[in-house]
């Protein structure tokens, strides 16, 4: 299984898209809510199948992403059966097998973080995410939600130290930016459990960190519990003037044969240089024009009482005038994928 691992800088989460790339279908483990329109871009750009979202733990940290991943396309929503939460699709327990594609991951329980944490292990035992249990050079903090240092002392000794040293630990976060160990690293390396630590060692350490509460938990333990769902059930990042999509890179798109049937329910904002628009592509009929090196300079003229769909010759012009549009208070503004040349391509006019 190819892994892509995704940064939320604002809690520090690792996201993981666990990729089979034979069949197309894909995990998506511990997504985070605000990250979930950046998560879906890139499950879409790669062209993938999301079959399941995990939850390694019910976290305190941040909502999970799991429900708007369900809303948006159709991945089914697994998080252990001791987490208790609503909305799950697959209640999992330890030693269950979660097949992606001609992959699999064996679910094996680790708590001490919480009574419910998960440790996911590729089934050649190459690659482990073990959530909030093991983590780089440190582990989980055992100090609330039913957290114990003497169970977790258990997980990772019986249950992760027993994989092969050269088996890649991808933990639930890193607060330094490190990004992946291994077993035989953390086994010799980890300052609270590796070397010869002995229980009593990592009991006393982890007794004994005093970190604060965590600074979220009072929002997302009950949103966690729902699976990430809002308690208005309401899917918040529809658009409602057109078919918008968010591309990886932070743009937003639109489709020319939406366009094309939707003129007149839109301003056309063309950002070629003034020659092009006589030049071999053409342009749209009744469209505005306002080069992309002026466009900071005439915002004014932009009309804001309806959306506004920028044009270049390819889309890449247009897409930093959305930038430029969006800093300036234009919310319904998405580029025209693919510009001019593939508005000619499909013939439309
Ligand atoms: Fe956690």
């Amino acid at each position: 299984m190819r892994v892509r691992q995704l940064l939320d800088n604002a809690s520090f989460t690792w996201t993981y898209l666990l990729i089979d790339e034979p069949s197309g279908e894909a995990v998506l483990v511990d997504p985070v809510y605000e990250q979930h329109l950046r998560d879906l871009a890139l499950i879409r750009e790669l062209g993938l199948k999301l079959i399941l979202t995990v939850d390694t733990h019910c976290h305190a940290d941040h909502v999970t992403g799991a429900w708007l991943m369900a809303q948006a396309l159709g991945s089914r929503i697994a998080v252990a059966a001791a987490y208790g939460a609503a909305n799950v699709d697959v209640a999992l327990g330890d030693g269950e097998t979660l097949r992606v594609g001609g992959s699999s991951l064996e679910v094996r329980a680790t708590p001490g973080h919480t009574d419910g944490c998960l440790t996911l292990v590729g089934s050649g035992h190459d690659v482990a995410f073990t959530g909030d249990c093991l983590m780089i050079r440190s582990a989980g903090r055992t100090d609330f939600q039913r957290g114990s240092a003497r169970r977790m002392y258990r997980s990772i000794v019986d249950r992760i130290f027993t994989l092969p040293d050269a088996c890649v630990v991808y933990p639930g976060h890193d607060y330094e930016g490190r990004t992946a160990s291994t077993v035989g690293e953390e086994r010799r390396f980890n300052p609270r459990i590796g070397g010869d630590a002995r229980e009593e060692d990592f009991v006393g350490y982890m007794d004994n960190l005093g970190l604060p509460h965590p600074k979220k938990i009072d929002i997302a333990l009950p949103a966690n519990l729902r699976c990430g769902r809002p308690e208005d059930g309401v899917y918040p990042y529809r658009v409602e003037w057109g078919p918008v999509v968010a591309t990886y890179a932070g743009l937003w798109e639109i489709g020319p044969d939406w366009v094309a049937r939707h003129r007149d329910a839109v301003q056309l904002l063309d950002v070629r240089g003034a020659a092009e628009l006589t030049g071999e592509l053409g342009h749209i009929d009744g469209v505005q024009h306002i080069p992309l090196d002026e466009l900071r300079a005439r915002l004014a003229e932009v009309p804001r009482d309806r959306p506004v769909v920028t044009v270049c010759q390819t889309g890449k012009r247009s897409g930093m005038a959305t930038v430029i549009l969006r800093n300036a208070g234009v919310k319904e503004v998405a580029n025209l994928s693919g510009g001019m040349l593939r508005w000619r391509q499909l013939g439309l006019t």
